[in-house]
């Protein structure tokens, strides 16, 4: 069983008009350092409390976590390698906003262990770019790319958005084919989002957002299996196509429902049969931490059939499914819902196995819902 551990990086030189993360865009030393003080605290209370865990990927992840120091990242990189095991090969991913790529920042995050980048590009049209309030431009994109690979980082995943304000289809595709062009070992897709509180959230209200529509946003999705297929990639999760050997091993590991530990504020773990979060947001962490108050915001101990059932959804995600004799209660208990889903074209079986098509993947969330809300209700 693989192991990951997350840590939360919640600043960002700006916000973005439809974040909804925790995050803030105040860099104020006096908050740095409240912060680091308290990740350090976080680090030595995990480290009491579960032991020495081995872990086989890190991953920092925000908010920005590239827009920190080479100090910065370089004390929380000894402190969570003092307190914690690694594996030899283990895979270390840092988020990374185009534009925020000097090369010797990255030669310094090279040589601290960093073998994976996941560049959030979004988008390979500045109109677009600025729309979504992002600071990049598509030349930051190319050159962040570039000083990534001098600093013999080869290894880059894209994130791309769809269903964009303003957005079509032609913008989506030229979008994969850069993503392509440019070697990206991974692209992973996200939708956009809009939270009530966001600007777009505001505009949305107002009747002013113009997404496009539910048939366009289907036909970028298929338009992504198609070109990304085409140039070699494996679209091994519902929303992430990798190169073959390239798929990031530590979303794997949730999407396999393993073992990760979360560090910083908002972050979830999973260990010991428990999924808990210690703080929702950065000022109640930041309080919690001085005061050593290490009562978690939220604390399941999952019973023996919820760990089933969520190694079923989660499963269902992959590109290999789900096979009946990992999860056979689940599968007798939701054997009507999925022969429905079977008979309306959303999921399938091979042998033993059952997968989501592709029109099950792109209604994932609605697939997931039938199957699990129905079971509630039951
Ligand atoms: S960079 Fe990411 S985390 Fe930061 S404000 Fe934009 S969307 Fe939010």
């Amino acid at each position: 069983m693989a192991k990951g551990l997350y840590v939360h990086i919640p600043f960002c030189q700006t916000r973005c008009h439809y974040c909804n993360f925790v995050t803030t865009a105040d860099h104020s030393p006096v908050l740095q350092k409240r912060f680091f003080d308290a990740l350090s605290t976080e680090i030595k209370y995990a480290r009491s409390r579960f032991g020495k865990l081995v872990f086989d990927t890190l991953y920092l992840g925000g908010g920005t976590p590239s827009s920190l120091s080479i100090p910065e990242i370089s004390r929380l990189v000894a402190e969570v390698r003092s307190a914690f095991d690694f594996r030899r090969d283990f895979e270390f991913t840092i988020e990374f906003n185009p534009g925020d790529g000097e090369e010797t920042k990255l030669k310094e995050f090279h040589a601290l262990g960093v073998n994976r980048v996941s560049l959030g590009c979004q988008a390979f049209q500045d109109e677009l770019l600025k729309r979504l309030g992002r600071r990049h431009t598509v030349e930051d994109i190319i050159k962040t790319i570039n000083a990534v690979r001098r600093a013999k980082i080869e290894n880059i995943s894209f994130d791309l958005m769809l269903r964009l304000p303003g957005q079509t289809r032609e913008d989506f595709n030229q979008s994969l084919q850069r993503c392509v062009e440019l070697g990206a070992s991974q692209v992973s897709l996200y939708d956009l989002e809009v939270h009530e509180k966001t600007p777009f959230g505001k505009l949305q209200q107002a009747g002013k957002l113009g997404l496009p529509g539910e048939d366009e946003h289907a036909r970028m999705y298929e338009d992504a299996i198609k070109i990304l297929s085409d140039a070699g990639y494996e679209h091994y999760e519902i929303s992430n196509f990798a190169k073959p050997g390239m798929a990031s091993r530590h979303n794997l590991i949730y999407w396999h429902n393993e073992e990760y530990l979360g560090l910083g504020p908002a972050a979830f773990s999973y260990l010991e049969g428990v999924r808990f979060q210690f703080a929702p947001g950065l000022e109640s962490y930041l309080e919690k931490c001085e005061a050593k108050d290490w009562k978690n915001n939220i604390e399941d101990r999952l019973s023996e059939e919820e760990k089933e059932t969520e190694t079923f959804v989660m499963g269902l995600r992959l590109k290999e499914g789900i096979p009946k004799e990992k999860c056979p209660e689940v599968f007798k208990r939701l054997q009507g819902r999925i022969k429905t889903l079977c008979d309306e074209g959303q999921m399938k079986f091979t042998g033993n196995t059952l997968w989501l098509t592709e029109r099950g993947k792109f209604l994932a969330e609605e697939v997931f819902g039938f199957l699990l809300e129905k079971e509630m209700a039951k």
